[in-house]
Formats: C-alpha cells, structure tokens, sequence
C-alpha cells in the first residue's frame, strides 16, 4: 500500500468546549491519537504544539486531514454509511434508522478525489432533510481502510474495517495453505485482525487439519474449523464477529454466503454451486455493502472485495509481516536478506533446525519470488 507521510499540526492543549465548533481538524487529530496511536510517530518537543508524522493510506487520509466544514451538531446526527450507489449513500444513524444521503457540495470540493469523499463503512454527520433523507455534512478520519488499485487509481472498498476473516476450505475446492498466508499478510499489512476458518470439515478428517491449525494458533491467530453444513463452529464464529467491523474473503465456492447466512439466516445470502467455468472472467460488482449482525458489529459482504488484491506489497515487507519468520529475520547477517539465497541466514537455520514450519518458509519463498498477486486464484 503506497503509504506517505503527513506532518500535521496537533495542538495539545485542546478546550473541550472550543472544540466542537472549530473545524475538523482538532477533532480529527484527537480521534487520531487515541485510536492510531500504533501507526504514528510523535517527533518534536514543542510545549504547546509539535508536529506529527502520519504514516497512513493516503487515500484514506483525504477526508481526514482536509480541513472539513464547521457542522452544527444540534441538527448534525452522526451515522455509518453502509453502502454506496453513486452520488447517494446509505446510512444508518444510532438508532438503526436509514436514511438516503446526497453529500454536501462543499465536501466534494475539499476532497482531493471525488470517488472517495464518501465510502461505505465510513462513519458520518449527516443533516436530516426529508423523511428518510439527509445530507452528509462531515466525514470522520478513517481506520482500517481496504483499497484496490484499478487502472492506476486508488479504489476505497470499505473503511473502517477491524477484522479479516479469511476462509478456506478442507475439500471442493481443496485447502490452499499459501493462499491462507498471503491474505494474513496482507491483514497484517493493513492493520487488521485475522481470523482464519476452515470450512466444510465435514469433507475432511479433522485430525488431518490439526498440524496446520497447530502452526495458525501458536502464531497467536484465532483459528476455525467449521462447517455450514453441520452448523460446526458457527456459535463460536459469531461471538467473533460480534462488536466489530469484518471483512470476509477467500477464493470462490469455500462456503462464504454458507457461513454467513448460518451466523445470521435473515441475511439469505445467495450461495452458489462450485464451478469453476463459472467464475472465470466473472465480472463481479465492486460495491461493498455492510450487513448488520444482531450481536452488534457489521460484515462487509461484497463478491468485489471478497476476490480483492491487496497486494501492492514490496517483497522486503513480506517477511516482517509473517509473525513466525519475523523474530528470525531480525537475527540475519544481512540487514538485507531475503532469506531465500542467502548463506546464514538466521531464517534458514530457523527452518533447518525444526523451529520454524517448513511448509510457512515455502509459502513466503512463493511470495517474495512470484511477487504476482493471486495468480493461482481460481
Ligand atoms: P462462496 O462462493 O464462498 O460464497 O461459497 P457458497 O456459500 O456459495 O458455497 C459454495 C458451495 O459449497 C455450495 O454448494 C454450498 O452448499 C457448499 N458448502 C458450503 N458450506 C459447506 C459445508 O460446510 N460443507 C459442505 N460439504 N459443503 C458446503
Ligand atoms: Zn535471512
């Protein structure tokens, strides 16, 4: 994800009171230091200010470092876009009402890309016009962001995300390991919790899944094995899911609609016969759309984002998002090295002497030297 740094203006001694009719800015940076704290670098000693370095997703930033309108939050109500159609967006206010929502002229304007002034997931202040209409005044700072790349630009999927859980299957179509590590890496790289589920075990032996789950859980993700056949796992995986925003994602035909419609039936997802000819060349709608769990929380559900790629990773990052591989990596003679060709390599000895898995090592060797993204999709 190209990332890019921001040196932004953050005032520590902040009123309480001056600072709901200020602009955005003191607001957002406030949201900012008590939610992102992971992903800034505070340089500087100034007494009342200093500057702040933020690395972030540039797209992502847009809405939040441009300074936005002042809003009046007697008439503003805060909200979720929960998805997009052109110029009007979806939100659901604290009450669980809809509303259809065109965005304030002047937000346009002070937004560096019109496409991403309003994305799904986004949380909002919207100005209730019409029943059951309003207009979106402010877009709060995102976290959390999924893009893609299309035709050199950047795409915003869905913000505000704070869980991947990325779903495989044991058989039809067969577990694809490698598959698995590319997305955990491309979790790790955009912040995100994983968790891994293995569906449709009642195909399989779970026993024969055990080394593999084994090797998931001591990296300390949380690992599923489940079947929306036999309602396995099911409870488990929407305790999981409640309270937070998810993105669900796997190759076609792992039982993603299955799994979802078994956590909340009311969803009635449409599932689909596995067919590879199928899915092939399928054009698929990009529009990402969150479904509301009753246990509080949203899954993101889109068949775009479900096949997504996030994948502009450079391969000397790869190694320090496998969690395994990255204790090692530090110990090598090279600061440099790939661990693939290198002689002493602290990796290599790592997976020559038993303690690292093997089959991990081989996954991220096809990562770093087939650096294409998901060329064995479907
Ligand atoms: P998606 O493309 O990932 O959303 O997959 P679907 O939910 O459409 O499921 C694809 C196929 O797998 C359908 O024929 C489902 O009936 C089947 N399927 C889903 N979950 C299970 C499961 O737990 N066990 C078995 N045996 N089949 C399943
Ligand atoms: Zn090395």
């Amino acid at each position: 994800m190209a990332r890019k740094k921001f040196r932004a203006e953050f005032r520590k001694n902040r009123g309480s009171r001056q600072r709901e009719n200020d602009l955005t800015r003191d607001f957002q940076a406030d949201r900012h230091n008590e939610d992102h704290t992971r992903d800034e670098r505070i340089s500087g000693k100034g007494e009342l200010t200093r500057k702040r370095t933020i690395i972030g997703d540039v797209a992502a930033d847009d809405a939040g470092l441009t300074a936005q309108p002042g809003i009046d939050l007697s008439v503003c109500r805060r909200g979720r876009v929960l998805s997009v159609f052109g110029l009007t967006s979806l939100v659901e206010d604290e009450t669980g009402a809809h509303y259809q929502c065109a965005t304030r002229r002047l937000l346009k304007t002070l937004a560096t890309d019109q496409r991403h002034v309003v994305a799904a997931g986004d949380y909002v202040y919207f100005r209730p016009a019409a029943e059951q209409e309003g207009i979106i005044e402010r877009v709060e700072r995102r976290h959390g962001v999924l893009s893609r790349m299309s035709k050199g630009r950047r795409h915003i999927m869905v913000t505000n995300v704070d869980q991947l859980l990325v779903i495989g299957s044991a058989a039809e179509p067969y577990l694809k390991p490698n598959l698995i590590d590319r997305f955990l890496v491309s979790a790790e790289q955009a912040g995100l919790r994983p968790i891994i589920g293995i569906n449709k075990v009642d195909l399989a032996d779970p026993a024969d899944l055990q080394p593999l789950v084994g090797v998931y859980a001591r990296m300390g993700y949380r690992v599923l094995l489940l079947s929306a056949r036999q309602n396995m796992g099911i409870a488990r995986l929407r305790q999981w899911l409640g309270g937070y925003s998810t993105v669900i994602v796997g190759q076609s035909g792992v039982g993603k609609s299955s799994l979802l419609n078994a956590v909340q039936p009311d969803w009635n997802l449409r599932t689909s016969h596995v067919s590879a000819d199928n899915q092939k060349g399928r054009h698929t709608t990009t529009t990402a759309k969150l479904l509301k769990l009753d246990s509080g929380g949203y899954v993101v559900d889109t068949p775009g984002i479900r096949q997504f790629q996030l994948w502009d990773i450079i391969p000397e990052e790869v190694a320090g998002h496998f969690r395994d591989l990255r204790p090692y990596a530090n110990l090598c003679k090279y600061p440099n090295c790939t661990h693939t060709h290198e002689a002493h390599c602290a990796v290599k000895d790592g997976v020559a002497d038993g303690f690292l898995d093997a089959r991990r090592y081989e996954s991220y060797c096809a990562l770093v030297e087939n650096n294409e993204p998901f060329a064995d999709w479907d």
